[in-house]
């Protein structure tokens, strides 16, 4: 419908909805109206293309209760076509390896090289260099996240394999799990399958989920865990602390390492707080048996603090940027490279 400017407001709008579905209700149905709505700026433009940005503003208020009214702007339509274009490229990006994972060193409290985190870069071909900021929400909201993933895992476990038989065999690789990925796959299903493919031990490969992830389902991932666990896996809770119950979650989920995420604390203004409240989830972690890594960390004053506060290993910008696999490789394999 096509209405004068000048003779609504948003909340005229509402009102009027929420009159009309008072008429409707009754005890069995409750009806619910959604408005979405595309203001005219340029009259020349066809009909079809104003619809289509009302329908797009109505796409926001998809699956809510009660009445709503939403309005189209070019931020929503901006959005709207770059995940297209993700979703859209995503396909011929896994084929034509487009996708590449980084490695970022994790080392001991001595600085001894332990493994590192596998994090994905995409190389696209029009949009250029892509962080995972960029695509994986994309994908996660798409139910497309577990494809990225599987190839991910893929990625690593060829690194693993690459590195048998040489000094490099005994380092680890994290990989990431979404949330998503427990509702497409099985993962233990998948995981033991992957191992036994490349002929890695499980123990080299570790995973990592993050604690919101868990949140759903407690007892249901408590099960996962523990048979990941069976089978040699060593299992990382990670951004621990970035969820509203990461105490309770611990309670139930035994993981074998804790990650925590400086990046967490930096944002909180208060640096004698925070270093207290690292103290004591460092120490919770030790008593519950889980080992410590803190992540994001860029400072030497930092890993001098966390040493002390009882962290066994480091990942940070302090040690080194997530960097290419070969580069990883010409970085700290100068002497044995094979
Ligand atoms: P994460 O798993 O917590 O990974 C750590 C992130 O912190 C990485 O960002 C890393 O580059 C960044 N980082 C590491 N050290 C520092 C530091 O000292 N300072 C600061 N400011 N940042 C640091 P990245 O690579 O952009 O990845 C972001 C997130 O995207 C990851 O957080 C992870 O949740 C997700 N992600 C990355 N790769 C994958 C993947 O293959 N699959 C899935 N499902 N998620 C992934
Ligand atoms: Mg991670
Ligand atoms: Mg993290």
């Amino acid at each position: 419908a096509y209405v004068e400017k000048t003779r609504f407001t948003a909340a005229d709008l509402l009102e009027g909805l929420d009159l009309l579905s008072r008429t409707f209700d009754s005890n069995t149905f409750k009806l619910s109206i959604h408005l979405g709505v595309y203001e005219i700026q340029e009259v020349p433009m066809p009909i079809a293309v104003m619809c289509d940005r009302a329908h797009l503003a109505l796409s926001l208020v998809h699956g809510e209760n009660g009445n709503k009214v939403e309005f189209y702007n070019d931020a929503l339509m901006e959005r709207t076509r770059l995940e297209k274009e993700i979703l859209g490229s995503f396909e011929a990006g896994i084929l034509e390896r487009q996708l590449a994972i980084y490695l970022q060193p994790q080392v001991s409290a001595d600085g001894d090289l332990l493994g590192a985190e596998a994090l994905v870069r995409w190389n696209h071909p029009e949009k250029g260099f892509l962080v995972p900021g960029q695509f994986i929400g994309i994908l996660e909201n798409a139910g497309q996240i577990h494809y990225l993933d599987q190839y991910v895992w893929e990625e690593a476990a060829a690194v693993l394999k690459s590195w048998q038989g040489t000094e490099r065999e005994g380092l680890t690789i994290s990989v990431n799990i979404s949330v998503n990925d427990m509702l497409h796959l099985d993962i233990y299903e998948t995981m033991t399958d992957l191992v036994q493919r490349y002929g890695i031990n499980p123990n080299h490969l570790k995973l990592e989920i993050t604690e919101t992830a868990l949140m759903g389902d407690i007892e249901k991932y408590r099960k996962l865990i523990a048979r990941l666990q069976n089978a040699g896996f060593e299992v990382e809770i990670d951004d621990f602390g970035s969820g509203y119950s990461s105490l309770s979650m611990l309670k139930d989920i035994e993981a074998d390492i804790l990650k925590i995420d400086m990046g967490f604390l930096r944002q909180t203004g208060n640096p004698k707080r925070s270093s207290v409240i690292l103290n004591a989830v460092i120490a919770m972690a030790k008593w519950l048996g889980m080992r410590v890594i803190t992540e994001g960390v860029e400072t030497k004053e930092q890993v001098e603090h966390l040493r002390t506060l009882g962290s066994d290993m480091f990942q940070g910008y302090f040690f080194a940027k997530p960097m290419p696999v070969a580069e990883f490789e010409a970085k700290y394999f100068r002497m044995n490279a094979g």
